[in-house]
């Protein structure tokens, strides 16, 4: 089991310090947020430690992957949301603050004032099927 002494989400794994646990198996650790961006938002971790997403083994991330669908079920049935948001912050550019991999599964209701900044842009003629072809050779890169 890796895990980082300097963590706050490997000291809640480890039972160092509390947190208002959910579900758990070998895998993964499901808990409340303790500053919720509403009531009921939940945190899916991973016990091991990893920094981010793209550190995971396979295994690891079909299991969160797997845990996703049940986590939001639960949290409609407890919260009564009409619909969630789930985020994972990668990189503290993208907001993440503690860096050890996890989702947030955040629940919406009618009017919560919850929001973000989606400012979308567009392609020049060309760009995009430039990128998609960059991303095909990605994906097919052995890991
Ligand atoms: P990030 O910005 O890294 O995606 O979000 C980290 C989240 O972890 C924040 O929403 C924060 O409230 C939550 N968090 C940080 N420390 C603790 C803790 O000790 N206990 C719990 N339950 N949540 C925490
Ligand atoms: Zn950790």
């Amino acid at each position: 089991m890796s895990r980082n002494p300097e963590c706050v989400f490997c000291k809640i794994v480890s039972v160092e310090i509390p947190a208002s646990v959910v579900y758990e198996d070998q895998t993964l650790l499901c808990f409340l947020d303790f500053n919720p961006l509403s009531p009921g938002h939940l945190l899916i971790v991973t016990r091991d430690h990893y920094a981010t997403l793209t550190e995971l083994p396979s295994d690891v991330s079909s299991k969160l992957g797997s845990l996703l669908p049940l986590a939001g079920k639960a949290l409609i049935e407890v919260t009564g949301a009409s619909g969630f948001n789930v985020l994972c912050n990668n990189g503290s550019v993208a907001g993440q603050i503690v860096p050890h991999v996890h989702f947030h599964l955040i629940p919406r209701f009618d009017a919560d004032g919850l929001g973000y900044r989606w400012s979308a842009g567009s392609y020049e003629e060309g760009k995009a099927n430039q990128l998609a072809a960059e991303y095909q050779k990605a994906f097919t890169k052995p890991s």
